[in-house]
C-alpha cells in the first residue's frame, strides 16, 4: 500500500466539507483515523479529528499546509462511532466537523490527553493483609483512629482508596494515614482517578420478577448478539426500570457493556445510587451536572471497557463502547432527547443507528410512547413490550377526574374544591404534589384602565412577575425589571395580577395551611448545586407535605407517599399552536399522575380545566394513554403529518423583521423539487425574541428519501444565498417545536 500522506481533517467550524493537510513523514507511520491532531486552519490553530487517509488531493500536495501535531496514538474515536456521526452529518444536514466536536467531551475537544489521570490511592500491605484485626487492634491499642482506618481499608479491599473517598468517608484521615505507612501497615499505589465513575455493589437482591417482566426480559435476552428494537410500554411504577436491570445483569455476565440513555431531568443521583446498589460493576455517568474533569474521565473509562455501564443524558449516546451489548432508552418519549440547538440530533433515532450498526438490541421504556414509536410499533418495526399492572405489590392504579373550574370560586390559580380535598388527604397522612407548568408568581401584570401589559421589549412575550424580589423577569430573552408599583402606562395605582405561577400557589397554600410544610420545586427553587436532589430526596422522605412544582416534578421520580396529585392547568396543551401539543400535554397529565399512590395507599388525581368537555381529555380519561393515542395519531394521518410525514424545518433570525423574509424567499425561489410541499416563509410562532425576528420554512414529504434527496443538494447551497449574510439560519430534521 502507498503511504499515506494526506489526512481529511474535520474541524469545528460551521462548514460541510473535510480539510486536506499534509502528514509529515515523522507523523505518517503512526498517524490513524480517529486520532486527533492540531492544524492551522485561517491563523487559528484548531483541534482537528482526522477522518480519512489516502494520497490524494484536488490541491497540489506542495500547497497544503502539514499536521502540526498529533495528538492520539491511538484512535480516540472508534469505526463504529465515525460511522455513526458521518451518518447524522448526512441526515441532519449538519457540517461533521460541528458533528463530530459535539460527540466528545468538552476537555478532548480542546484538545486534553486522552490518558487516564492517575492519583494516589492507598492499600493495606502485605504485612498487614497477612496479619489478623485483632492483632492489628493489639497493637494499635493506643492509636485507636489508626486502628479504625485501617479496619475500613481493610473492608473495602482489594480496591485502593483515593483521597477523594477518605474525604467523604473521614473528617480527617492525613496525619493517622501516615503514621499507618510510616509503620509499614499502609502502603500507596497509583490508581486512575475516579471522577464520574462509581463502583456498584450489586449488594441489594432483585425482586422476583412478575409474568410479564419475565416476558420482556425473555424476549430481549433472545435478541442478545444481534440487532432489534422493543418498546416497552408500562405504566409508571410497573417495574420497567427492574426489567432494566435484570437486562443489564445478563448483559454483564457476557462480558459486554451497556449504554443507557435518560433524560435531563430523571437522571438523578439517587437513579445511579439504585443502579450501583443492584450491579456488581462499575458504572460512568455523563450528564450536564458533571464538571469537566468528571465527564471526560468517564468517558475515558468507557472508551477504554473500564465502565461498563453508562448511564448518562442525550449526549452519552456518542461515547464510544468497545464492547457494546445492549442499549436502553428511558421515557423514550421525553423531549430531551431531542438537541434544540446547533447539531439538532435526535438521541433515540441515532440510538436506533447506532445499534443497527452494532448488531445490538435496543429497548425504549415508557409510559407514554411517542407517537413515532407506537406507530412504528404497529408497522412491525419494533416489538411491542406491555407491563399493565404496577410492580410492588398491592399498588393500584389512581383514580382520576377533572374538576371544571368555570364559574367557581378560585383564588391564585387553585379552586376551594381542590383546597378542600387537599385538606382531606393532609388529614390522613397524605402526600399531596400539586403540578403547574409555569414557574414565578404570575405569567404579566396589566392595568384595568388602560390596557398596559409588561410587555418584553425585545421579545413578543410578557414578562413574569417574580413576587418574591418583586422583579419582572422575560424567561424568553432573560430581560429583567423592577416591578412597577403603579401604572406606568396611566398612572392608575392598581395593577391588576392575572394567572398563576407556582410561586403563587405556593404563597397561597402557606396562608391556607400555614402549619404544614410546603416544598417549592421548579427552575427558580433550585439554582444552587445540589438543591434539586436536596429537594427531591426531601420530598421522597415525607418531610415536605405538599409538593408544588413544574416538569422537574413531575418526571421520573418517585415519591412513594404521594397520594393525592393535583394538576392546576390542563389547558395549555389543548390549544397549542404547536401540532405536538397535544401530544405533550397528554404524556405530560399521565406521567404526572403517575406519581399517586405508589405504595400501598391508593392515589387520586384531579385535573382543574376550564374545558372539562373536551374531546381529547375525555379520551384520555376513558380510553388511558393508549385509546387518546390511537385517537390522535389519526388525526394526524388526516392531516398528513409526522409521523406520516417527514418535516425540515428551516429557521432563521435577523435583526430586520425583512432580512429573514427576504433570506427564506431566496431559499425557496432555489427550492425546485417534486414531492416536497413547502410552507412559508412564515413567522415564527413567537415573531420577535431577544431582540431579532425570526421566521420558518416548512418542509413536508411523504417519503424520507425524498425530503433528504432535496434537502442534500440545497441546504449545502443555503449559505450562499445573497441574503444569507443578513441572518442567521438552521436547518432542524424531524423538529420536536415549532417555537
Ligand atoms: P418504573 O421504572 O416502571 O417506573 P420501577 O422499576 O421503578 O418502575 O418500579 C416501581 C417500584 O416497584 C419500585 O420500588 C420497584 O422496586 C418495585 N418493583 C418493581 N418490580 C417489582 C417486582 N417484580 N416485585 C416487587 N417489587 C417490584
Ligand atoms: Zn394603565
Ligand atoms: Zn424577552
Amino acid at each position: 500500500m502507498k503511504q499515506a500522506i494526506i489526512a481529511q481533517v474535520a474541524v469545528p467550524v460551521p462548514l460541510y466539507s473535510l480539510f486536506d493537510y499534509r502528514v509529515p513523514d515523522s507523523l505518517a507511520e503512526c498517524i490513524q483515523v480517529g486520532a486527533r491532531v492540531e492544524v492551522m486552519f485561517g491563523r487559528k490553530r484548531l483541534v482537528g479529528m482526522v477522518l480519512g487517509l489516502g494520497s490524494d488531493s484536488q490541491l497540489p500536495v506542495e500547497k497544503l499546509r502539514p499536521v502540526e501535531t498529533l495528538l492520539d496514538t491511538q484512535p480516540l474515536l472508534p469505526e463504529d462511532i465515525l460511522q455513526l456521526l458521518q451518518w447524522a452529518s448526512s441526515y441532519y444536514h449538519s457540517p461533521l466537523g460541528e458533528v463530530v466536536f459535539t460527540a466528545m467531551p468538552g476537555l478532548l475537544r480542546q484538545g486534553q490527553s486522552a490518558d487516564l489521570r492517575q492519583v494516589t490511592s492507598w492499600v493495606l500491605s502485605e504485612r498487614a493483609s497477612k496479619t489478623t484485626a485483632e492483632e492489628v487492634h493489639q497493637q494499635l491499642a493506643r492509636a485507636p483512629k489508626q486502628a479504625a482506618l485501617l479496619d475500613y481499608l481493610r473492608h473495602q479491599q482489594p480496591l485502593a482508596v483515593s483521597a477523594d473517598v477518605l474525604n467523604r468517608d473521614w473528617e480527617s484521615w492525613r496525619a493517622p494515614i501516615k503514621a499507618l505507612q510510616d509503620k509499614g501497615w499502609v502502603e500507596t499505589r497509583l490508581q486512575n482517578a475516579m471522577d464520574g465513575v462509581t463502583r456498584g455493589s450489586g449488594e441489594r437482591a432483585a425482586p422476583q420478577l412478575n409474568v410479564q417482566q419475565q416476558a420482556a426480559v425473555d424476549a430481549v435476552k433472545q435478541s442478545l448478539g444481534r440487532f432489534d428494537s422493543f418498546l416497552l410500554q408500562g405504566i409508571t411504577g410497573s417495574g420497567k426500570t427492574e426489567v432494566y436491570l435484570e437486562l443489564i445483569s445478563e448483559v454483564l455476565a457476557r462480558g459486554q457493556q451497556v449504554l443507557v440513555l435518560v433524560p435531563e431531568i430523571s437522571l438523578t443521583p439517587q437513579l445511579t445510587q439504585r443502579f450501583a446498589d443492584r450491579l456488581d460493576t462499575t458504572i460512568a455517568s455523563l450528564h450536564s451536572g458533571l464538571n469537566d474533569s468528571q465527564r471526560h474521565n468517564a468517558w475515558l473509562h468507557a472508551r477504554r471497557g473500564l465502565a461498563r455501564v453508562v448511564i448518562g443524558t442525550r449526549s452519552a449516546l456518542f461515547t464510544p463502547l468497545p464492547e457494546l451489548g445492549l442499549v436502553i432508552l428511558d421515557e423514550e418519549h421525553d423531549a430531551s432527547f431531542k438537541q434544540q440547538e446547533g447539531f439538532r440530533y435526535h438521541a433515540r433515532d441515532l440510538a436506533l443507528v447506532r445499534a443497527r450498526n452494532c448488531a445490538v438490541p435496543v429497548l425504549m421504556g415508557s409510559a407514554t410512547p411517542s407517537f413515532e414509536s407506537l406507530l412504528n410499533a404497529d408497522r412491525g418495526q419494533h416489538t411491542k413490550l406491555k407491563l399493565t399492572q404496577r410492580g410492588a405489590s398491592g399498588a393500584r392504579p389512581p383514580r382520576v377526574s377533572l374538576l371544571d373550574v368555570c364559574h367557581r370560586p378560585m383564588e391564585d390559580g387553585i379552586s376551594d374544591r381542590l383546597l378542600k380535598t387537599i385538606d382531606e388527604h393532609l388529614q390522613q397522612q397524605g402526600q399531596v404534589l400539586l403540578f403547574l407548568n409555569r414557574r414565578g408568581y404570575a405569567p404579566l401584570l396589566m392595568c384595568h384602565e388602560c390596557g398596559w401589559t409588561t410587555a418584553c421589549q425585545r421579545c413578543d412575550a410578557n414578562m413574569t412577575l417574580h413576587q418574591h424580589n418583586r422583579r419582572l423577569r422575560c424567561h424568553h430573552c432573560g430581560h429583567e425589571t423592577a416591578a412597577p408599583v403603579q401604572c406606568p402606562g396611566c398612572g392608575h395605582e392598581e395593577l391588576y395580577i392575572p394567572g398563576a405561577g407556582t410561586e403563587r400557589i405556593e404563597t397561597r397554600l402557606q396562608q391556607v395551611f400555614p402549619d404544614v410544610a410546603i416544598s417549592r420545586i421548579d427552575r427558580d427553587t433550585t439554582r444552587r448545586k445540589g438543591e434539586l436532589d436536596r429537594k427531591l430526596s426531601e420530598a421522597r422522605q415525607g418531610e415536605a407535605q405538599i409538593l408544588i412544582g413544574t416538569q422537574m416534578l413531575a418526571k421520573g421520580h418517585d415519591f412513594p407517599n404521594v397520594t393525592l396529585v393535583g394538576i392546576l392547568n390542563a389547558d395549555q396543551g389543548l390549544f397549542s399552536a404547536d401540532f405536538r401539543g397535544t401530544e405533550h400535554m397528554a404524556q405530560l397529565i399521565i406521567q404526572v399522575a403517575g406519581r399517586a399512590g405508589r405504595a400501598e395507599r391508593e392515589g387520586e388525581v384531579i385535573i382543574q380545566t376550564h374545558h372539562p368537555e373536551h374531546p381529547l381529555l375525555h379520551t384520555l380519561l376513558e380510553s388511558g394513554y393508549e385509546g387518546f393515542a390511537r385517537e390522535a395519531i389519526e388525526e394526524r394521518r388526516q392531516a398528513e403529518f409526522p409521523p406520516y410525514s417527514y418535516m425540515a424545518l428551516i429557521r432563521c433570525e435577523s435583526t430586520q423583521k425583512a432580512y429573514g423574509q427576504a433570506f427564506l424567499d431566496e431559499a425557496r425561489a432555489a427550492f425546485d423539487y417534486h414531492d416536497v410541499q413547502v410552507f412559508g416563509p412564515l413567522p415564527a410562532p413567537m415573531e420577535r425574541r431577544a431582540g431579532r425576528y425570526r421566521w420558518q420554512l416548512i418542509l413536508l414529504a411523504k417519503a424520507r428519501k425524498v425530503l433528504h434527496g432535496a434537502c442534500r443538494h440545497w441546504v449545502p447551497q443555503l449559505s450562499k444565498l445573497k441574503s444569507a449574510n443578513r441572518v442567521r439560519w438552521s436547518i432542524d430534521i424531524d423538529p420536536q417545536d415549532m417555537f
